[in-house]
Parts: structure tokens; C-alpha cells; sequence
């Protein structure tokens, strides 16, 4: 498949992908949903008021004129395959020719990602985060409990996750404020009240509820996927030594809950279907316990997304310089799926909403250079990395800019999710 539109091998928006966002367009008011092909967003809102959009399966609704995509994911799959099906017939270089001959709809539909703004693309009712890297929490668990208990014993018999915040979810580019809280530096003393200092990053993949379940009922491993509307990039911001204090017995609270960045572009699920594989086997022959019924999936249960992390120090941005690669990871390290944190989230009734956020969990892989946050990377700070310029960062500090990437490589092209990034500034006193 190829789109009449010029796109570079290296984009991570090309036909097969078709990415759906909010943004605002210098020229007209208010937000509306578009697509991103190449270097360019495909208004949605215009193709729809042009009756280009006219489909059986949008049930007569206008869902692109929107602040949201939590309308058009209510409609369900078939809806959202109609119109992937008619936007790849429309952006396609043997297609319908109503767009691609038509040069002044083309001007007006088609603008530049550089001149546009882009918003949160869902509205979240329910942030949920999970733990589902089986390396991350054995290193996590390390450094806390020991190697010998590193895992707790439910963590391969269940996803384990928390709920986190909706309403500090904010879309990339926005600036992170240091939070500040209570934490205790030494154990002999009492704790204290200031800025935190180990301001840390998660490298997770967001998993986008398109339709949800009556209270009361489940969604079944089975069903899951249809359930999904897509996949964003998530940077789950967090300050250790806050959580560290505040965490037992219920969880993770403020060291969390101050901001999770997430990438503009929600990439939808069945474009990332070509890029399954199998997972680490869930099976007593390799030493893992086989999971309960409502729990067992058919492979290929993970994506091979190959995903990116980099910062930029105050000193290299003003010399200049590209952000530095800190980390580089891949969501097939996961152990437990997106399908399966939703048939966990909801085997007890508990009730999905569209626009609701699964967050899979920090992604570190085997070895130090793939783990997906600094507390792993430094080893709690004892392990400095090395920047340009022979500065060196065990957690973030002010000024630090983190960018987080990703995208599937296919024969020719990639499905990408461009970028989540956010800047660090100094803690409000
Ligand atoms: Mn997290």
C-alpha cells in the first residue's frame, strides 16, 4: 500500500499506520481530529463536513469536529475499521480520487505538523497503571527486598497494577513541575518537606480504551482486543524517594500522581497487528506457572515496538546538540499483555469507559542498557550514566529535557508514535 503523499522510509506515519489526534489549525477555530500522514495532519473534521466521510458504520454521528476521539471510540471496531478503510482508500496512490485530484481540498486538508498545535487526544476518566515487565520489577524488587524476593509471589499469577491519576495525564510537550513532598532521607531521623531529588522517568506503553463493559460484567481475554482502540507512548514521571516513604501498605500516591506525559498521536491497534510476537512462554515447561483460565491468551501476545529514550541537559541545549540515547528498550520484554491487564481489570465487573488509560509499566529488558527508567539505569543512583560535556545524571534535574520514542519496523516503512517529551522545571516553593 502506498499513499499519493511523499513519505520517507524513516516517517513513522506513513499510509499503513494513520494515527489518530486533536489539534488546532492556525486557521480555523477550535480543536478538531485529523490523522497524520507523513509530515502532514489530515483534517477529519473538513473531509467530514465535505461528505467524504459519509459511512453506514458512524451511524450518522460527527465525530471529527471534536476536543475528543472519546465519541468516535465509543462507536466501536467496526466504525473505527470503516473509516481506516475509507482514509487509506482516500490517502492511497490507486484509490478513490476525491482527495488526491482535488489540489485546493488537498491545501485545505492537509497541514503541516509543524503548524500545529496538538492536544491530550483522549479525555481519561480512569488512569490505571500496571507492573507488567517482568525485568523492572525483578530489578525494582532487588534493590528493595533482596534478589532472593525479588518477586512478589502473585506477580506471575496476575497482572499487578494500581490506579493511578487521570487528571495529571497531559499531552507531550508539556513542562514538568518538580514536585515537592514528604520523604525521608535518613532512617534514624524524621522525614522532611521539600523538593523531591530523585525525580525519575517510566518508559511505558499507554494502552487506549475504545469501548468499555456494563458495571458488572467483564471483558474476556478473548474479546479484549476489540475493546482497545490504540496504543500512545507514556512517560510515567516519578519521584522515588516520596514514593519510597509513602508507598506501604496501599501503593504508590503523590510519588506518582504529579504528571504522566503522553504521546499526541494514538496509533490504532490494528495497525500495529503485523507486529506481534510471541511472548515469554506462560508455561510450566519453562518455569513460569501457567495462568488461570480468564488470564490465557493465544501468541503472538506482544508487540515488537522498538522504543527510544534521550535526554537533553540544560548545557547541551544551548550548544546546541541533540538529546543524548540513555535507554533503548522493546515492548516485547513485557510479560503480561494489554489483553490481559483488561480481562484482569475487569473480571471482578469493574466497568471500562472510552478514553480510560492502561499503562503496561515501566519496559526494561535484560540487559542495563535496555531498562526503562534511572533508578534501574544508575542502579539507584550508584551508577551515574554519562553525558556530553562529562556531565552525569543519576536523576533528572531541573532544566533536563527527557524525549521518549518508538516504532515498529515493517518491510519498507515504520508505524511509529513520533515522540513524548517534556521538559523539567525548578519545584514551585
Ligand atoms: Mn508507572
Amino acid at each position: 500500500m502506498r499513499s499519493f503523499i511523499d513519505v520517507p522510509e524513516d516517517s513513522h506515519f506513513p499510509i499503513q499506520n494513520l494515527p489518530f489526534g486533536v489539534f488546532t489549525r492556525s486557521d480555523v477555530h477550535g480543536p478538531r481530529i485529523g490523522v497524520a500522514i507523513g509530515d502532514n495532519v489530515l483534517d477529519l473534521a473538513l473531509l467530514e463536513e465535505m461528505g467524504l466521510l459519509d459511512l453506514p458504520e458512524l451511524k450518522q454521528t460527527f465525530p471529527f469536529k471534536s476536543e475528543t476521539l472519546n465519541a468516535f471510540m465509543g462507536l466501536g471496531r467496526p466504525s473505527w475499521r470503516a473509516v481506516r478503510a475509507r482514509l487509506q482508500d482516500l490517502l492511497s496512490d490507486d484509490g478513490d480520487p476525491a482527495l488526491r485530484e482535488n489540489a485546493e481540498l488537498r491545501e485545505n486538508a492537509l497541514v503541516p505538523q509543524s503548524a500545529v498545535t496538538m492536544h491530550l487526544p483522549m479525555e481519561i476518566g480512569d488512569y490505571t497503571d500496571f507492573y507488567a515487565s517482568r525485568q523492572h520489577a525483578t530489578n525494582v524488587g532487588t534493590m528493595f527486598r533482596g534478589a532472593d524476593n525479588a518477586l512478589m509471589p502473585n506477580w506471575l499469577h496476575l497482572p499487578v497494577g494500581y490506579h493511578g491519576r487521570a487528571s495529571s495525564v497531559v499531552v507531550s510537550g508539556t513542562d514538568i513541575i518538580r514536585p515537592t513532598g514528604q520523604t525521608r532521607p535518613n532512617d534514624d531521623e524524621p522525614p522532611v518537606y521539600g523538593p523531591t531529588r530523585l525525580l525519575d522517568m517510566e518508559l511505558e506503553l499507554g494502552a487506549v480504551v475504545g469501548t468499555g463493559n456494563p458495571l458488572g460484567s467483564s471483558i474476556t481475554i478473548e474479546k479484549a482486543g476489540e475493546h482497545i482502540f490504540g496504543f500512545v507512548l507514556l512517560n510515567d514521571w516519578s519521584a522515588r524517594d516520596i514514593q519510597k516513604w509513602e508507598y506501604v501498605p496501599l501503593g504508590p500516591f503523590l510519588g506518582k500522581n504529579f504528571a504522566s506525559s503522553i504521546s499526541p498521536w494514538v496509533v490504532p491497534y490494528d495497525a500495529l497487528v503485523p507486529f506481534r510476537v510471541d511472548g515469554e512462554p506462560q508455561t510450566p515447561e519453562v518455569g513460569n506457572p501457567e495462568p488461570l483460565p480468564y488470564l490465557r491468551q493465544q501468541e503472538p501476545r506482544c508487540l515488537n515496538l522498538e522504543l527510544d529514550v534521550l535526554l537533553e541537559t540544560t548545557k547541551m541545549r544551548e550548544d546546541g546538540m541533540q538529546p543524548h540515547p540513555i535507554s533503548k528498550s522493546n515492548t516485547r520484554y513485557l510479560y503480561w499483555s494489554p489483553e490481559q491487564q483488561l480481562a484482569h481489570h475487569t473480571v471482578n465487573g469493574c466497568n471500562m469507559r472510552p478514553g480510560d488509560l492502561l499503562g503496561s509499566g515501566t519496559i526494561s529488558g535484560d540487559t542495563p542498557d535496555s531498562y526503562g527508567s534511572l533508578l534501574e539505569l544508575t542502579w539507584r543512583g550508584s551508577n551515574p550514566l554519562a553525558m556530553p560535556f562529562g556531565e552525569e545524571r543519576k536523576f533528572l534535574q531541573d532544566g533536563d529535557r527527557l524525549v521518549m520514542t518508538g516504532y515498529a519496523q515493517g518491510d519498507g516503512f515504520r508505524v511509529g508514535f513520533g515522540e513524548v517529551e517534556g521538559k523539567v522545571l525548578p519545584a514551585n516553593m
